[in-house]
């Protein structure tokens, strides 16, 4: 008797999904429907958020949202600091702001988010960037040098415009890691304890889309349909970040960010192939699919060429990790125990982080260092 995908892929494992609420509107030239979004969710006095290269844009949907318009601010910062949140605080009681428009990448969508959280305000999100923040209901602040994460649906936008033309600026080098971020949410997606069917295909898809238009970016940044479908495979992985819980990827890639102030998805693009060598042994069914979607025989190979092919720094030395921070970082992941497919293992999370520094292959030496008993 034939399998259904289901059953082929799943052998029938109970699961759960839960849909998150999501509008979204994609193609070229999108921005332009920003006032009929603002009206549907009765938005009357917008709060503009936006970052200094957008500027001339932000002029552009301020004219569109019109009387709409109250406000503007171009000052989000990277990490959500909760001092900038609390100046922006200021002016939407001030202005008497009832919905927040942000266009940018994840920094200028967290600082909507973070207003979301402590005013249940609605948004709408430009992204500019592959970073995929805007389908989630997840914010990370940082206090005081702390990065902490949280969930709320207050925090999940209302509505998103996808306009492919805002992404054709995105300079060469961040277009590359930033698409690379995306990857690593629909990688560990596929990996999740709380994994699903839907979210699996659509982290497939995601992966397919992104693996082969990043090269093409790369090769020509006024590809139009290249910025389609990198972009479409964001969104996609945006969706796959929000609906199930990350592992060891994300875990490590926060605690760099958090503890050394790494830039964030050049971050994620050099840990994601040694990431998942780590994680190879324990998920070779993920590990058969990844490869059948992206036709190599050795996937975390290939991500580290892919990551060659568009440029992204070296290894963790060449973006700021001191030597000494390798022992740091082991420490730190450790320290909170987080659910991964394969036990964290002191040992075998060294290996990974000295090849991450080193800018050296992913390695099956990774996979290959006894498990020295933690817990997973
Ligand atoms: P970013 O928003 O800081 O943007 C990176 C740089 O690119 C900035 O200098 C920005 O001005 C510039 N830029 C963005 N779009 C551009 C464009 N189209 N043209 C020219 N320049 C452009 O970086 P990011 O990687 O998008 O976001 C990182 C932040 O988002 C981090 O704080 C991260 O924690 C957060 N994030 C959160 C989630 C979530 O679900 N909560 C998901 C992913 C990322």
């Amino acid at each position: 008797m034939s399998q259904t995908p289901y059953a082929a892929v799943n052998g029938c494992i109970p699961f759960l999904y839960e849909a998150l609420p999501s509008r979204v509107r994609f193609g070229h030239g999108t921005r332009s429907q920003v006032g009929e979004e603002a009206e549907r969710l009765g938005i009357s006095r917008a709060l503009l958020l936006y970052g200094p290269p957008h500027a001339a844009v932000a002029d552009e949907l301020a004219d569109r949202l019109g009387p709409r318009h109250a406000a503007s601010f171009d000052g989000a910062r990277m990490h959500t600091p909760v001092e900038v949140t609390a100046e922006v605080m200021t002016m939407v009681a001030a202005h008497g702001i009832d919905g927040v428009v942000a266009i940018g990448g994840g920094s200028t969508t967290g600082l909507a988010k973070a207003i979301a959280l402590r005013t249940d305000l609605p948004q709408i999100i430009l992204p500019t960037t592959y970073a995929g923040s805007e389908m989630t209901p997840i914010l990370g602040q940082t206090a005081n040098g702390i990065k902490t994460t949280q969930r709320s649906p207050k925090i999940l936008p209302e509505s998103v415009i996808y306009d492919v033309d805002l992404t054709m600026s995105l300079p060469v080098a961040i277009s590359g890691v930033s698409g690379m971020n995306a990857i690593a949410h629909a990688i560990e997606a596929l990996y999740a304890h709380d994994a699903n069917p839907v979210i699996n295909a659509l982290a497939l898809e995601s992966i397919r889309a992104l693996v082969k238009s990043l090269p093409a970016v790369k090769a020509d940044p006024a590809n139009r349909a290249a910025r389609a479908d990198a972009l479409y495979g964001a969104w996609l992985a945006g969706v796959c970040l929000g609906a199930v819980d990350m592992a060891l990827h994300h875990k490590l890639c926060h605690v760099l960010g958090g503890a050394f102030d790494l830039p964030h998805a050049e971050t994620h693009a050099i840990v994601l192939p040694h990431a998942l060598a780590y994680n190879a042994p324990a998920v070779p069914d993920v590990m058969r699919r990844l490869s059948a979607a992206l036709d190599v025989d050795d996937v975390c190979l290939a991500l580290h060429e892919l990551n060659t092919t568009i440029g992204t720094p070296r290894g963790l030395s060449a973006i700021g990790l001191p030597e000494s921070g390798i022992e740091r970082v082991v420490e730190l992941a450790l320290a909170n125990p987080y659910r991964n497919p394969r036990p964290l293992a002191s040992d075998g999370l060294r290996v990974l982080l000295r090849r991450a520094y080193d800018g050296a292959e992913p390695s099956a030496a990774v996979s290959e260092v006894p498990n020295d008993g933690q817990p997973s």
